[in-house]
């Protein structure tokens, strides 16, 4: 069985991935090699941050592993791309979901353009090289949170074609149109080519 590390402490990331690969695969987590820190993002990109965190793993693990990572974050077309690579470091240093949202309502209060897309890059490092794969999904902020599912923007993303929110969607639906879901796709459909 081929080992893949998927350079991310979110055991759902992994599960997520497992269940679209085959079985020749086993996907295995940051903390399953022992890496119990959180890798620096210091890039001005998704694609920056994603390389680095599978250069990390493989200056920890040598050339002879396959490493998958992945960026993510949501770019609103009225903020100019905000909040980007900052997604997850919005409203301040520490991590809050809540306080990350509610300061983009904030910032889009009053705003007719509500149009935004989620964004994933994946780095794929493997014998010596990199590949890089991107997803998207397009969508709308609406003004209010709605939903108790998924985490992030999730309660305010409202994917194009449909009128529930992210968070009030199914996690399979959710996953079926994703950002991270189209980028592990492209991944995958790579890999049969
Ligand atoms: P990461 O690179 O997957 O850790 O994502 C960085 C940040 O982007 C997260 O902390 C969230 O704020 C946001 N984000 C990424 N993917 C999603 C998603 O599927 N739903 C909601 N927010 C997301």
């Amino acid at each position: 069985m081929k080992k893949l590390i998927l350079a991310t402490h979110n055991r759902h990331k992994c599960d997520e991935l497992s269940a679209m690969i085959d079985g020749n695969w086993e996907v295995v987590s940051l903390d399953d090699i022992n890496i119990t820190e959180d890798i620096p993002e210091t890039g001005n990109t998704f694609m920056e941050n994603a390389r680095q965190k599978a250069e990390y793993v493989r200056q920890r693990m040598g050339d002879d592993v396959e490493i998958l990572a992945d960026d993510s974050g949501l770019e609103v077309s009225a903020l100019n791309g905000e909040p980007g690579v900052r997604s997850a470091r919005y409203a301040g240093e520490t991590h809050n979901d809540s306080a990350n949202t509610a300061m983009l309502l904030e910032n889009l209060k009053g705003t007719n353009d509500r149009s935004a897309r989620f964004v994933t890059v994946l780095a794929y490092m493997h014998n010596g090289k990199t590949e890089y794969f991107e997803g998207e999904v397009k969508g709308t902020i609406i003004d209010e949170c709605r939903g108790n599912g998924g985490f992030g923007y999730d309660p305010v993303f409202v994917p194009l074609g449909y009128e529930q929110t992210f968070a009030e969607l199914p996690a399979e639906v959710k996953n079926s149109m994703s950002h991270r879901g189209n980028a592990f796709r492209a991944w995958k459909e790579s890999l049969e080519r």
